[in-house]
């Protein structure tokens, strides 16, 4: 199977529909199908197609009410869709655009049409999708950027209020980075930004846990759920990976490799106590790793 291969999630209650898209569109796409509203629901969050075709007419849950549900679930509103209707029912097309379309096709169905319409909305599709990603990652290490990392803290702290569980932060910080650019040079400074992201990245991996470039050698790493202790034992974990990948610092200050000074904080997210105060903390916290000699963690509460 080509991974490149963009899918769409096909969706009509009579069978001969779906056979007749699968074959103007199965040579060139991988194809889903659903033969009720309910099914595309499930099939679109598990398979988080690139495009949806989607009949009005249905039985039991009808596509306009598929389409605004799917418009309704963050995970699946960003999927264009387009509605399927019968020749003879141009008021559905309205419907339909209400109801979050992008646009529609009538039935029966003409190949070279189908082809053309699905092959606009797939390309905006990947430019979208492209577009996306690149707001959110940073392009020298590939990890989340700062935005992105501000953005997912506010929802997972309105989750966590939500269902009154902790969210746990870490900040870090490399240690005597600066003399490392000037002995290194700027360039390999980048490279082993790049090569402590990537031990970020393998130790932090755990559906929710988010590591973030938070800003030029300071790293970030939401843990939702994560109470202090956790927190802590994370943040330590980060700091022994780090130190075991052995990137040599001929002017750092205990050791001859790059370390980690990290700050560990955990909270109950509160109206008074927002997740500002969190990442305030794990500042402090950091700060007092520096003080007390770097290469090491140090929790909130210990403060
Ligand atoms: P400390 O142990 O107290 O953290 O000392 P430090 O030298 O790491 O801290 P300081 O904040 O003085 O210096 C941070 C350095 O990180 C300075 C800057 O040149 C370097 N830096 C920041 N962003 C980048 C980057 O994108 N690439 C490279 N190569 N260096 C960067
Ligand atoms: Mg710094
Ligand atoms: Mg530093």
């Amino acid at each position: 199977m080509d991974a490149a291969r963009q899918s769409i999630l096909l969706v009509d209650d009579a069978p001969a529909n779906l056979e007749a898209l699968n074959a103007v569109l199965g040579a060139d796409y991988e194809l889903i199908f659903a033969t009720s509203g309910q099914e595309a629901l499930e099939l679109a969050r598990d398979q988080m197609p690139d495009l949806i075709l989607l009949d009005v007419m249905m039985s039991g849950m009808d596509g306009c009410e598929a389409c605004r549900r799917l418009k309704a679930d963050s995970r699946t509103k960003d999927i264009p869709i387009i509605f399927v209707t019968a020749k003879d029912h141009e008021e559905d097309e309205a419907a339909g655009l209400d109801a979050g379309a992008i646009d529609y096709l009538t039935k029966p169905i003409r190949a070279s049409i189908v082809k053309a319409r699905v092959r606009n909305h797939l390309d905006l599709k990947r430019s979208h999708d492209l577009l996306e990603s690149l707001s959110i990652t940073d392009p020298l290490t590939g990890l989340s950027n700062r935005r992105h990392f501000d953005a997912v803290l506010e929802t997972e702290a309105r989750r966590a209020v939500r269902s009154m569980s902790p969210l746990g932060l870490l900040m870090c910080d490399l240690d005597r980075f600066k003399a490392y650019n000037d002995y290194y040079g700027h360039p390999a400074g980048d490279r082993c930004l790049q090569a402590v992201a990537a031990v970020f990245r393998e130790t932090f991996r755990r559906a929710g846990e988010l590591p973030a470039r938070y800003g030029g050698e300071e790293f970030a790493v939401i843990l939702p759920g994560a109470t202090l202790p956790i927190a802590s034992l994370l943040g330590e974990r980060i700091r022994q990976a780090v130190e075991a990948r052995r990137l040599p610092h001929a002017r750092a200050e205990s050791m001859p490799w790059v370390t980690l000074s990290v700050g560990a904080a955990s909270m109950l997210v509160t109206a008074e106590a927002p997740a500002s105060s969190l990442v305030q903390r794990a500042d402090v916290a950091l700060y007092s790793s520096k003080k007390t000699g770097r290469n090491r963690v140090t929790c909130a509460e210990e403060l």
